[in-house]
């Protein structure tokens, strides 16, 4: 099928690679000409792994375009909207300008019998409003939202664990054009779920929603067990035994970030205001206060840590991005931390993987070192705060003794072995853990 893309950032650009990857031959169009520059060089504008191999197979197979320029989304049979929608400015709803002006922007170029399919995480009843707009050139809209994990994007979009397509009434073609993009999930028994517009947006806040809680919850009992000498990661595992309950997402620590979750709770809780149902969701805002507590909490024990005060003290923090094999830094609980120390005057290294170059745009105020070692050499602590595995599995505390006299470790994600750091002579402070 000829598809097209509007929006080709984390979602949209994984979105087209990934199209053309199953036989589709696709445009990517987004405002952002150096982003469609790099992706039309078969470069990717962003870590995400697989993405990259993704892209040059694309264009070697002549099925995968990009450009700046929204007629040439003519012709396609589907238009995906992947426009971001980012937390108001001064509110937390959220901003529909770039899906507005997608819209408006693609509507001359659609043909009768065109479906529009929105990707982007939009409240409740947006797809009811636009519709009218998208069915008078006689196109159908539907609204298919988007689950992937940052991490996993390529996996996730190929193979996704269910497809949900929301549509309004009498949009049978619609749903059979959809069922035709994803048919090799579908043929491998992929949940194919049709339901309306309203159900289909909310599935979507609804998971993040389900997610966000999940993480507080126990980031909640972290804040418990600090006061009761428990240990939550123990807590987790015997909670997780509970098939009901699992064990995934019960992970106490930093707490959650990203461009999703933190904007989608708050979004929901805004739109469920004005609906006048804000009750039925104000423990979000509960969820929300919880995990913003988890920060002060690491800066808090790195305190601790260094006998009361981190004034003039190095500090090195491992990791930038807001979770691992993503470069992602929007709200990154690991930068709000390491910001809030040097707030506090620590002299503060940041070292990852593969988000320093965004970090330093956004925090030129911070140090940042490439390698590792070198970030850690002559560190007083050095404080966990994404689990590469680089720093999580990789980095032992007898090779941390290598490199520094400093023996403070603070573990945000509570991935080490507390024991096996103690045993090396090094004070290891957990998040909810004794
Ligand atoms: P992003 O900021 O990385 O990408 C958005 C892109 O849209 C940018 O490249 C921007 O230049 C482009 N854009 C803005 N206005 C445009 C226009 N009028 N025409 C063409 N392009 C335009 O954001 P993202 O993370 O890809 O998220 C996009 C949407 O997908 C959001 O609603 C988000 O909530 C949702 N979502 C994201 C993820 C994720 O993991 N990133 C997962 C599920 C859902």
């Amino acid at each position: 099928m000829r598809l097209s893309v509007i929006g080709c950032g984390y979602l949209g650009a994984v979105h087209a690679a990934a199209m053309a990857s199953i036989g589709h031959d696709v445009v990517g169009i987004d405002v952002d000409a150096e982003k469609v520059d790099a992706l039309s060089r078969g470069l990717a504008p962003f870590f995400e792994p697989d993405l990259q191999k993704l892209l040059e197979a694309g264009a070697a197979s002549g099925r995968l375009h990009f450009t700046t320029d929204i007629a040439a989304a003519a012709g396609a049979d589907v238009h995906f909207l992947a426009v971001g929608t980012p937390q108001q400015r001064g509110a937390h709803a959220a901003d529909l300008t770039y899906v507005d002006e997608a819209v408006e922007a693609l509507i001359p170029h659609l043909r009768p019998g065109d479906v529009v399919a929105g990707k982007s995480t939009v409240p409740v009843g947006t797809a009811a409003r636009l519709a009218p707009l998208v069915e008078a050139t006689g196109a159908q809209l539907a609204w298919n939202p988007e689950f992937l994990r940052e991490g996993w994007a390529v996996k996730d979009t190929i193979e996704p664990d269910r497809l949900v397509i929301g549509v309004g009434p009498d949009a049978s073609a619609a749903v059979s054009a959809l069922r035709r993009v994803y048919a090799p999930a579908v043929a491998a028994g992929t949940p194919f779920i049709v339901t309306d517009w309203a159900t289909a947006e909310l599935v979507k806040v609804a998971a993040n929603a389900f997610l966000a809680t999940k993480i507080s919850f126990i980031n909640a009992m972290a804040e418990i067990a600090e006061v009761t000498g428990a240990d939550v990661t123990q807590l987790a595992d015997a909670l997780g035994h509970d098939a009901r309950i699992g064990r995934r997402f019960l992970g106490a620590g930093i707490g959650f970030g990203g461009g999703c979750l933190p904007k989608d709770i708050r979004a929901f809780a805004a739109r469920a205001e004005e609906l006048g149902r804000g009750d039925s969701v104000a423990f979000l805002r509960e969820v929300d206060a919880i995990n913003l507590r988890r920060r002060d909490r690491a800066v808090e024990l790195v305190v601790e840590g260094l006998g009361g005060s981190v004034f003039e003290k190095r500090v090195t923090l491992l990791g930038a991005a807001f979770k691992p094999y993503s470069d992602d830094i929007r709200d990154s609980p690991a930068l709000d931390v390491a910001a809030r120390l040097r707030g506090l005057g620590a002299d503060v290294t940041v070292t990852d993987p593969a988000a320093l170059d965004n970090a330093r745009r956004q925090h030129p105020q911070l140090s940042y070192v490439d390698d590792r070692d070198e970030a850690i050499r002559g560190a007083d602590a050095i404080v966990l705060v994404t689990e590469w595995d680089a720093y999580r599995r990789e980095l032992t505390p007898e090779h941390a003794s290598t490199l520094t006299d400093g023996r403070v470790v603070v573990d945000g994600r509570n991935g080490w072995d507390a024991a096996g750091w103690r045993a090396a002579g090094w004070t290891y402070l957990g998040m909810g853990r004794p």
